[in-house]
């Protein structure tokens, strides 16, 4: 059973006529504007699972496929920044506060006592086929890494990863606190990371000083970070400054951090929520560093909704709580968006679909009048984030396509899309989510 709003044709060559598709994803010939200055209207041919031609619409001839009237075709989409492991816990463990001091103890609380390798692996499976039904091609998740867990969960990554090998291509970062990697354990996990083809990940914040934005141990910290990376050839993945307090201003000195090391590897920041609320001059001087230090920065609109600027029941949220997206892309910073948590503490929704994460994200961070190019944000610049020749439309590519019933970017972001046709290699796949009873043995409160 699919939900899907057409079949392409059975022949392993044919052609979808009359899409509607994102100039800024298309070859350069269809750049410039011509009636509608974000959507080019172009016929696709599908050969042996890829992406054989990509036309003018019109040019290619009736026999071959369906016309679409102007029906829109995105590439298979990219979230570069989850959290499977926590992933659908929340039916068993809630987060009583919704902020994201609850979020911690309540992760905290469940993870000492439910995941073991099992629970970690039913509950990633059953995330990843939610997103692949939804067109997902690529996800990189961080894996609570405080010892024991990372031992259990990264084995059980690398497991999945090869299960889901030409379905999702699939990343990993470690997450931690900051200090850990002061003691030896850090050394281990970095270890561990480097055996996974991971990327060392932490949070900006040290369990030393829980309530402090910025540990009085955090240059020191961050040195060691950087130097445990540098040593093993790996890539970074922070996340960094996510508070509603203004005292948070970890990101310029990992920017510094990286040009003091003269740092190779690639740096992914996500959230960076607090820097929305420093000065003009301050946020300036950030992004310049951020651009010299050449970091790519991820922002997690719904999350960042969901937990910041929380209070006690009673008083309205005041911001948006999502970081200066537009100023970093202005200055010319790779900026992308992702689905982060999902039904767990840290936000008590989502469904790992990325085309409603880049709706949303429309809506949170003002991505509109003109859309302009943002579906990048989605698309081609998290695939470059990745290393991943991904994300774009354009001849030779795999035909991993989401046709839409939406003809522009009004209908598309105004109805959910629950009918959309995923296209895997040129067929259509089964786009029925798993239904949430799979995982109810899991979650005895
Ligand atoms: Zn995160």
């Amino acid at each position: 059973m699919t939900h899907a709003f057409f079949e392409p044709p059975a022949t392993s060559r044919y052609a979808l006529r009359k899409l509607s598709a994102p100039r800024c994803l298309l070859p350069g010939d269809f750049a410039g504007s011509g009636a509608d200055s974000e959507l080019a209207a172009i016929d696709l041919l599908v050969d042996q699972g890829r992406v054989a031609a990509i036309e003018p619409a019109g040019t290619l001839p009736a026999e071959l496929g369906p016309d679409l009237d102007a029906s829109m075709v995105l590439p298979g989409l990219l979230d570069c920044h989850t959290h499977l492991d926590k992933g659908h816990i929340w039916p068993r463990q809630a987060n009583p506060t919704g902020d994201g001091a609850g979020a911690s103890m309540a992760t905290q609380r469940d993870r000492q006592a439910r995941w073991h390798a099992e629970d970690v692996r039913r509950r990633m499976e059953f995330g990843l086929a939610t997103a692949y039904a939804k067109g997902v091609v690529a996800i990189r998740t961080h894996l609570d890494s405080l010892a024991p867990q990372a031992a259990i969960s990264f084995p059980v990554f690398r497991e999945v990863r090869e299960r889901w090998a030409g379905r999702i291509a699939l990343q990993v970062s470690s997450i931690a606190p900051l200090d850990i990697f002061l003691a030896e354990e850090g050394r281990h996990l970095a270890d561990i990371v480097a055996e996974s083809g991971g990327r060392l990940g932490c949070v900006t914040r040290s369990t030393r000083h829980p309530g402090d934005p910025m540990p009085p141990d955090l240059d020191e910290a961050l040195a060691r970070v950087f130097q445990l990376a540098a040593e093993r050839g790996l890539d970074l993945d922070l996340h960094v400054d996510e508070s509603t307090d203004p005292r948070a201003r970890a990101l310029i000195r990992v920017a510094r951090t990286a040009a003091a090391q003269d740092f190779a590897g690639r740096i992914l920041c996500g959230h960076c929520t607090a820097l929305a609320l420093q000065t003009d001059e301050f946020i300036e001087e950030t992004i310049a560093a951020c651009k010299d230090a050449g970091i790519d920065i991820v922002s997690l609109p719904t999350v960042n909704m969901y937990l910041q600027d929380r209070s006690p029941a009673g008083r309205t949220p005041r911001w948006r709580g999502v970081t200066v997206l537009h100023e970093m892309k202005a200055h010319g910073l790779r900026v992308a968006v992702a689905g982060d948590n999902c039904r767990d503490p840290f936000y008590a929704y989502g469904d790992h679909d990325m085309l409603d994460t880049f709706t949303q994200a429309v809506k949170i961070l003002h991505l509109d009048h003109p859309l302009s190019d943002w579906i990048r944000a989605a698309s081609e610049t998290p695939a470059a984030i990745m290393g991943l020749d991904l994300g774009l439309l354009k001849p030779g590519m795999a035909a991993d396509l989401l046709v839409l019933k939406a003809r522009n970017y009004s209908e598309m972001l105004s109805r959910t899309q629950f009918d959309r046709t995923v296209l895997r290699a040129g067929r259509a796949i089964d786009t029925t989510p798993p239904d949430y009873r799979l995982l109810d043995d899991l979650m005895d409160a």
